[in-house]
C-alpha cells in the first residue's frame, strides 16, 4: 500500500521502518526541520521490550543504552522514601534510534500536515503518529493532559541514579534519569505547575550545564477515551489516541505495543479493517482506563483503597503480569504504601 506517515517520532519512525520491510510504500511528513528535530522526552524504558522491537527492525539495542538502572529512589510526601528494584529500566540515545530507524526512509522535514493537506489525498492511509498533537484525528472530549517540561543537563555531579519526587495527591512528579558521564534528563510533569524539584536541583548542582530547554505536556487519558481512532482514510497510532501509562506518563512502549497491532492488522487484508484494529487496542489497553481513573480519583482526593479496591487490583494484577515490560518490581505492598503516602 501507499502509506503516509504524519510523525517522526517513536511510533512514526518504528512503523515506517517496518511497513517498509513489509513491502509498502512509505512517505513521512514531520513538522520540526531537521537540524531542530529532537524526541521531547526523558528516554527511559524497559530494555527488556525494546531489545525485541529493535531486533524487529534491524537494529541492535545494546548500541543504544546510555545507563542501566539498579535502583530508583522515590521521594515521598512527609520526607517518606521507596526505593523500587530496577530489572530492565535504562536510559537510551533514542534520538539515534529513530535516526536510524529512519535511514532508509524518505523524510520530509518541515511539513506540518493537517487534515486539509492536499499531499495527503495521494495516500492510500494517512497515519497520525503526531502524539499529544493528534493533528489529523478529531478532537477528543475526554482528552486529559498534563503539562510538563524538562533539561537536558551535563556537569551533574552526586547523583547517578534514576530519581524521582511524587508530588503529593499524584498531581505530578519530578525525574532525573541518568544519561551516563554526568548528563542527564532533569524536569517535571505538573497538573499544578509549581515543577517541585527544578529549582532545588539547580540550587544543588550549581555546576550543572544546560544544553536543551525542551516540553510539551504528556497525555495522560487512555485510548478508550480517545476515540475516535480513524476518520475516513487516516489512522490514529502511538501517543495520538492515548497510548501511554497513565500513572507514569511512559509512552514508549506502549506507542510501539500499538504500531505492532497496527502492523498485524494492516498486513491482515488488502484493506485495513479499522474496527479490527479499534478492538485490539482498546482490549490490550484496557486496564489503562482502571489505572487512569485512579489517577483522577488520586488528584481529586478521592481514592479510597476499600470502595476502589477492583480498581486497585486491577492495576496491580495487571502490571505484575506485564512486569518486565515495566522494566522495575512490581509489589502489591509497595503499592500499597507508595498510593497512601500520596
Ligand atoms: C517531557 C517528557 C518526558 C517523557 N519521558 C518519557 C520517558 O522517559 N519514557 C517514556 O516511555 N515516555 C516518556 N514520555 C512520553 C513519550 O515521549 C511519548 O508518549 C512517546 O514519545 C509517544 O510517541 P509518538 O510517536 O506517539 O509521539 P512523539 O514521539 O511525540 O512523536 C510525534 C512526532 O510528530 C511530530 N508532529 C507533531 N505534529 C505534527 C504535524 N502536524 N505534522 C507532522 N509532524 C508532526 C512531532 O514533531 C514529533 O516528531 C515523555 C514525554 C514528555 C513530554
Amino acid at each position: 500500500m501507499k502509506l503516509a506517515i504524519a510523525g517522526a517520532g517513536v511510533a512514526g519512525s518504528y512503523l515506517g521502518n517496518r511497513l517498509q520491510e513489509d513491502g509498502h510504500q512509505i512517505e513521512v511528513f514531520e513538522s520540526s526541520r531537521k537540524e531542530s528535530h529532537w524526541p521531547v522526552c526523558a528516554w527511559g524504558a524497559s530494555k527488556n521490550m525494546l531489545e525485541t522491537f529493535s531486533k524487529d527492525a534491524g537494529l541492535n539495542f545494546d548500541n543504544y543504552v546510555l545507563h542501566r538502572g539498579k535502583k530508583l529512589r522515590m521521594d515521598l510526601p512527609d520526607e517518606k522514601i521507596e526505593y523500587l528494584d530496577l530489572r530492565g529500566l535504562v536510559t537510551y540515545d533514542k534520538y539515534q534510534w529513530e535516526q536510524d530507524l529512519c535511514q532508509r526512509l524518505s523524510v520530509n522535514y518541515g511539513y506540518h500536515c493537517n487534515p486539509e493537506s492536499d499531499f495527503l489525498s495521494n495516500f492510500d492511509y494517512v497515519i497520525d503518529c503526531t502524539g499529544f498533537h493528534r493533528s489529523l484525528l478529531p478532537r477528543s472530549p475526554q482528552d486529559f493532559i498534563i503539562p510538563s517540561y524538562e533539561f537536558l543537563v551535563e556537569n551533574v555531579s552526586g547523583i547517578d541514579e534514576f530519581y524521582v519526587i511524587g508530588y503529593k495527591g499524584a498531581r505530578g512528579y519530578f525525574w532525573f534519569f541518568p544519561l551516563g558521564d554526568g548528563r542527564g534528563y532533569m524536569g517535571a510533569g505538573d497538573i499544578d505547575r509549581k515543577y517541585y524539584g527544578i529549582s532545588e536541583f539547580f540550587k544543588k548542582n550549581p555546576n550543572a550545564k544546560i544544553l536543551r530547554k525542551i516540553g510539551r505536556p504528556i497525555r495522560l487519558s487512555p485510548p478508550k477515551r480517545m476515540l475516535p481512532f480513524h476518520n475516513d482514510n487516516i489512522i490514529g497510532v502511538g501517543e495520538s489516541i492515548g497510548c501511554v501509562f497513565p500513572m507514569l506518563g511512559e509512552g514508549i512502549i506502549p506507542s510501539l505495543i500499538c504500531c505492532n497491532i497496527f502492523i498485524d492488522v494492516l498486513n491482515r487484508d488488502s484493506t485495513f479493517d479499522a474496527g479490527l484494529y479499534e478492538k485490539r487496542v482498546l482490549k490490550k489497553f484496557g486496564y489503562y482506563d482502571d489505572v487512569y481513573r485512579i489517577v483522577r480519583l488520586k488528584m481529586d482526593g478521592k481514592l479510597n483503597s476499600v470502595k476502589h479496591f477492583k480498581l486497585l487490583m486491577s492495576m496491580y494484577r495487571n502490571m505484575k503480569r506485564e512486569e518486565k515490560r515495566f522494566g522495575f518490581g512490581i509489589d502489591f505492598e509497595q503499592m500499597n504504601r507508595l498510593l497512601k503516602a500520596l
